[in-house]
């Protein structure tokens, strides 16, 4: 048997390339002997190995995070701000750079990719703002000589735990505002395309910012175990599926920290009848097959209500043909392929499911997917979707788009309400005053009204509802300062000490 045949399966071969932890601003290669293959999904074939952390190797992280932790909690707010400031500099000289390994890795299409980048520039920009955001309140003589203030402190050790479909815009979610507000950090991004996460490590570097405080574990469930059974980080955030962020919940918070947990979706976009038909399928499927439906915000069930659902169903099937599949790299490609072979398996699946349930299968991406090795699926457009259909019930997480007809508003915004998930929806109408009931009645963290992927900017939160997110604090803008920051309020005062007496009372301040 040659060398080769008797190493461990999952071993890099030598034309893969290895991909190691950054810990204390340095490389870090892994010692556990397991690892996990990173692929081109355009290609199929597998380009790096990712290291997988140990707990002893998450805890080495973690105790490098909490000794910079002490000094960098010192460091004044103006230089914290001006490292985010020379961050976002080069965040912006190296977008392309950024955009290309997302690209390689995920496999969306190149000006996807910088959009990507473009969007969690946005929250590094809010975190350069750090020295107003922290800023407290006074009040002067609450009584007698007696002044009250408040600050807010840093954590200690935070944790970020992300999914494959965004590696750079939401770690960039977490890492800005948490370490602007003094903590260090630990990122373990996906194992399926880690190596965004690098590269930001290398610029914050270069930003000057010290070593310790951003490093990166990478792993599987070994890790995140790790992390969130470990004493000695103080706050988890996580975005992933819905499972995972209940479990990621429910285990961070039984170990004592914070945890903001992310959870998947199912975004419902209504049509009501008065709605502009070509903008609103224009709309729908920009937002459904943008990044092969591999978003959280994606649309995956449009709601036609009363009559508009022929015209809006034709609207959208004659616009699927115009739509370029290929790889992300080509500058006419608008979709590229999936994650991974058994992702797209997955997802094709319900096109099938959805037949034989009884749905109309107006356009089928099996059809339509290019050939070749890389993971591809065209669109598929399903008609005629009810709520019992599993295309309905789960998160597809793929271009295939499902669209349910109701008769009235009042269905379609049950339907909605109904739903387990809450993360964003939609309505397409001209009527000012209904879309102002929906977003008043409506069960969804975000709200678009004639805006299909209504993903809040950086100065507001981003979050779900019900079952797409666990925890209280949405994430990034005000919110995520909060998250990564605990209040203590300080009572002063500076009294003659010839003044002073032996008082039992409880204090009272008239
Ligand atoms: P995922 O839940 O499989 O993985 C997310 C993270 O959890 C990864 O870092 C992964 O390594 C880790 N993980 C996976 N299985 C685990 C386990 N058993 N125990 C511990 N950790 C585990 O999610 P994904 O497939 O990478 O991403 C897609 C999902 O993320 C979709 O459901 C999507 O809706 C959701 N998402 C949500 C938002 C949001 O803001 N709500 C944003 C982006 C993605």
């Amino acid at each position: 048997m040659t060398e080769l045949a008797t190493a461990p399966r999952d071993r890099p071969t030598p034309q893969i390339a290895r991909i190691s932890h950054w810990i204390g601003g340095t490389l870090v290669a892994g010692d556990s002997g397991r690892s996990g293959p990173v692929y081109n999904p355009a290609t199929g074939e597998q380009t790096g190995a990712v290291d997988f952390a140990t707990a002893a190797e998450v805890d080495r992280a973690v105790q490098v995070a909490r000794e910079t932790f002490t000094t960098w909690r010192t460091v004044s707010l103006s230089r914290r701000s001006e490292i985010m400031f020379r961050l976002r500099q080069l965040v912006d000289a190296h977008r392309e750079d950024l955009a290309r390994i997302l690209t390689a890795e995920h496999g969306k299409v190149l000006s996807d990719a910088m959009g990507e980048v473009a969007r969690g520039l946005e929250v590094i920009e809010f975190a350069c703002g750090i020295p107003t955001l922290l800023k407290g309140g006074f009040s002067e003589q609450v009584s007698t000589g007696i002044d009250v203030y408040s600050i807010r402190q840093p954590l200690g050790v935070v944790a970020g735990i992300t999914p494959f479909n965004f590696p750079a815009m939401v770690p960039m979610w977490m890492f800005a505002p948490a370490i602007a507000c003094g903590n260090t950090f630990i990122l373990k991004p996906s194992e399926k395309d880690p190596s965004a996460s690098l590269l930001m490590a290398r610029l914050m570097q270069e930003a000057g910012l010290p070593d310790g405080v951003f490093n990166v574990v990478h792993g599987d469930k070994v890790a995140v175990e790790a992390l969130l059974e470990h004493p000695g980080v103080s706050a988890v955030s996580f975005v992933g599926s819905t499972p995972i962020a209940r479990f990621v919940y429910e285990t961070g918070t039984r170990h004592g920290k914070r945890v903001q947990a992310l959870g998947g979706a199912k975004n419902h976009m209504i049509v009501l009848p008065d709605a502009d038909v070509d903008m609103a399928a224009d709309a729908a499927v920009s937002a459904a097959f943008g990044s092969a439906g591999e978003r959280c915000m994606a649309v995956s069930q449009v709601v036609t209500v009363g009559d508009v659902a022929d015209r809006l169903v034709e609207a959208i099937r004659v616009r699927l043909p115009k739509i370029k599949v290929g790889a992300g790299t080509e500058p006419d490609v608008e979709m590229g392929p999936l994650i991974t072979r058994e992702h797209r398996d997955r997802v094709a699946s319900y096109i099938e499911q959805g037949r034989e349930q009884g749905a109309t299968v107006v356009a089928d991406g099996r059809e339509t997917a290019p050939e070749g090795d890389g993971f591809f699926l065209g669109v598929s457009l399903l008609d005629n979707v009810t709520p019992e259909m599993d295309a309905y019930r789960d998160e597809i997480f793929g271009p295939v788009l499902g669209v349910t007809r109701v008769e009235t508003y009042e269905e379609a915004l049950r339907l909605v309400n109904e739903n387990p998930y809450g993360n964003g929806t939609a309505i397409f109408t001209r009527d000012g005053g209904v879309a102002r009931q929906f977003q008043f009645d409506v069960e969804a963290g975000m709200v678009g009204v004639n805006v299909p992927i209504p993903v809040p900017v950086a100065y507001y939160s981003f979050g779900g509802w019900k079952a797409s997110l666990f925890g209280d604090s949405h994430i990034y803008g005000p919110e995520g300062i909060t998250f990564y920051t605990r209040g203590k309020v300080v009572t002063s005062r500076w009294p003659d000490p010839a003044t002073s007496k032996v008082d039992l009372g409880f204090p009272q301040t008239r």
